[in-house]
């Protein structure tokens, strides 16, 4: 009894430190993110992203998707994502340095990805890029962990 009382207290004050922050980002015709940085504040457990593409035109003319890697693998997971092509999302299939990304999308849709903090190393660089052919060198933008509590990460925490 007495076993079963502490998983229960430790199960409790687990769910109550989870913590999934929304963010939302959108995308355009234009080949470009509205947004240039996303701040997650150091307390959010879990992130869900939100990413819209604002456009008119389909996936197969200006897809874009919402890829989070460490700066420093940009240009190598857009280049190895190149060639998978668009039915596997402009992502290799498996690739180890992607830690979130949301399938391709054309004007007018929308997806999420959800993933948990716990992955992100302390201290490391992140990034997020489209890794439609070519569009990485103009869309992308710091992806900040651990942000210090401001206006902009209190504005994406939950209501
Ligand atoms: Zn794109």
């Amino acid at each position: 009894m007495r076993w079963i009382g502490v998983t229960a207290l430790l199960l409790v004050s687990r769910l109550a430190a989870a913590q999934v922050c929304p963010l939302s980002i959108s995308a355009t015709d234009l080949m470009r993110f509205e947004q240039q940085t996303l701040q997650v504040d150091r307390q959010c457990t879990e992130v869900e992203v939100t990413f819209h593409h604002t456009g008119k035109l389909p996936a197969s003319a200006m897809g874009h998707d919402w890829v989070l890697t460490k700066t420093a693998d940009v240009a190598s997971v857009a280049n190895a994502g190149m060639n998978a092509g668009l039915a596997n999302n402009f992502q290799k299939p498996g690739d180890p340095r992607i830690v979130a990304a949301t399938k391709v999308i054309g004007g007018g849709e929308s997806a999420t990805v959800r993933f948990s903090t716990a992955q992100l190393e302390s201290g490391a660089s992140y990034s997020y890029f489209c890794s439609a052919p070519g569009h990485f060198s103009i869309m992308k933008g710091r992806f900040v962990f651990n942000a210090p509590s401001s206006p902009a990460v209190a504005a994406n925490l939950p209501k």
